[in-house]
């Protein structure tokens, strides 16, 4: 097979540390290109080594110069953990090798284990949470063996840290964190609960990007088993390696289906595909070609598709987001077919347009013939346009239409992440928080909880003032056609029944 080399894109990665520094990508870049980081393990905690190798994932994803500690006598890393490293580095960008050795003199580092003299941070997945720790602080007994969720989000918070200090942040734009416990499953509440295996039955995941695929990166930690729904249109691409949870160079090179980097990372699930919208997802459903899903995980990055996943009218939706001025804050929006719905939520704006809104609006293309992305424009659909649009329209004949917004200078952060500044430890942190949730509202027997938003800057870590219940808008389509969703989901509901 001939390979093209594509360099590893990390403008993403470094537009994000340039608005939250409010600095220069040009020289910031320079400044994190010349950082060291050393990453050393405690292989003696459970869970060490999935955070490990996260770690390794979410650091290699910033251009710094990336060591770790191979350890010696019986605490040194097995031959397939190092493999595993290094090839998981490689897979991200081939020209920046993590080098397995001792650290430079002047390498921040960073430890997975809480013996902590020689670190400048430590962190331990806890069951699903973590502990966090600079020196100085001393870590409270580990009451679990890690999980994946733990594992993760220990590994996405620790690199949170290091982001902060390779990037030098001014103070007042973050808080450095010196000690933090945080559970996505329990949050801020005193109750806790051993992990158990995660089964999951009828659920949904809506949109394999930068969080679709970190829920995936969890899910495939906690082992979990269990049927799913994979539903997204696009192509895994080149600029996807730095901001997404999985997927390598090689298979940006491959232009796969981002359902299909999902489904190969989640062996041991039944993973159903839709390559295709939401709507393409509902009109199975109806068809009875796709079970109604009980829970959907909402991994989107704009109302209108917030909107859309609403229209499953499943049991539950639990919509991960990020954004914020910097793309650095997290939220979760828990929702219901009785309200509060994601439209409670989002209430409709005509400021807020989608890429094909957008372009709709600009050239008068109908929305229809836009849908049609992957068709090439024709002579044909610039006929019957008004002046305008068939002026802005007529040099790009021939070019699929789906990339016309973009080309045309058309697109905002509103229904294209394409200029989004994007960091796979914050999505991993909104993921972190959509799984919590999943897990502690399917756990037989666990309490009733209200119905919640959540919502921290992964600038300044999460809180105990994180958490606001939430009730339905009494103006909002939930409360007002209470009927026909009553009448949809019992449709669906049969749908179920005669497959
Ligand atoms: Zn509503």
């Amino acid at each position: 097979m001939e390979m093209v080399y594509v360099p590893t894109d990390y403008s993403r990665s470094l537009l994000l540390a340039a608005t939250a520094t409010g600095g220069e990508p040009d020289s910031l870049r320079g400044r994190i290109e010349a950082s060291q980081v050393h990453i050393s393990v405690d292989i003696t905690v459970p869970g060490s080594s999935t955070c490990l190798l996260v770690l390794v994932a979410d650091l290699r994803r910033l251009p710094i110069h990336l060591s770790l500690d191979p350890g010696h006598g019986s605490g040194r890393l097995s031959d397939d953990l190092l493999d595993q490293a290094v090839n998981i580095a490689a897979g991200i960008d081939p020209e920046r090798p993590i080098k397995v050795g001792a650290a430079s003199p002047d390498a921040l580092h960073v430890r997975v284990g809480v013996d902590h003299a020689a670190a400048h941070l430590n962190g331990v997945p806890d069951g699903h949470g973590t502990h966090i720790r600079r020196p100085g602080h001393s870590f409270p007994k580990l009451r679990y063996a890690g999980s994946g969720l733990g594992s993760v989000l220990t590994a996405a918070m620790l690199t949170g840290e290091i982001f902060k200090t390779v990037t030098t942040l001014r103070p007042g734009s973050h808080r450095r964190i010196e000690a933090l416990d945080f559970c996505p499953v329990t949050l801020f509440s005193p109750q806790e609960q051993a992990p158990e295996h995660l089964h999951v039955e009828r659920l949904a995941l809506i949109g394999a990007g930068a969080i679709g695929t970190a829920v995936a990166l969890i899910l495939r930690a906690l082992e979990a088993t269990g049927e799913m729904t994979v539903v997204d249109r696009q192509i895994f691409e080149p600029p996807n390696v730095i901001t997404y949870s999985l997927g390598s160079g090689q298979e940006a090179a491959a232009r796969l289906p981002k359902v299909d980097i999902v489904e190969a990372a989640l062996q041991h699930m039944n993973i159903r595909r839709v390559h295709g919208t939401v709507d393409d997802l509902i009109a199975q459903i109806d068809a009875g070609h796709k079970p109604m899903p009980q829970i959907v995980l909402g991994a989107v990055d704009n109302i209108a598709a917030r909107h859309d996943l609403q229209r499953i009218y499943a049991d539950l939706v639990l919509d991960g987001g990020t954004g914020g001025r910097a793309g650095t804050t997290v939220s979760l929006h828990e929702a219901l077919p009785t309200g509060p719905c994601m439209r409670c939520y989002f209430p409709a704006s005509t400021t807020t347009l989608t890429a094909e809104q957008r372009l709709h609006q600009a050239t008068g293309l109908p929305l229809a013939r836009i849908a049609r992305g992957d068709q090439a424009l024709t002579e044909d659909d610039l006929r019957g346009l008004p002046r305008q649009g068939r002026q802005l329209l007529e040099r790009h004949v021939g070019k699929p239409v789906c990339g016309l917004g973009r080309v045309m200078g058309l697109t905002t952060a509103a229904g294209d992440d394409s200029y989004q500044p994007s960091a796979a430890f914050v999505a991993q942190q909104a993921a972190s928080l959509m799984v919590g949730a999943l897990i502690a509202r399917t756990h037989p027997g666990g309490n009733p909880v209200s119905i919640r938003q959540i919502e921290y800057d992964t600038l300044h870590g999460p809180r105990p003032d994180i958490v606001d219940d939430r009730r339905p808008r009494s103006d909002c389509y939930c409360q007002t056609n209470t009927d026909i969703i009553r009448l949809v989901r019992a449709q669906r509901a049969k749908n179920i029944l005669t497959q």
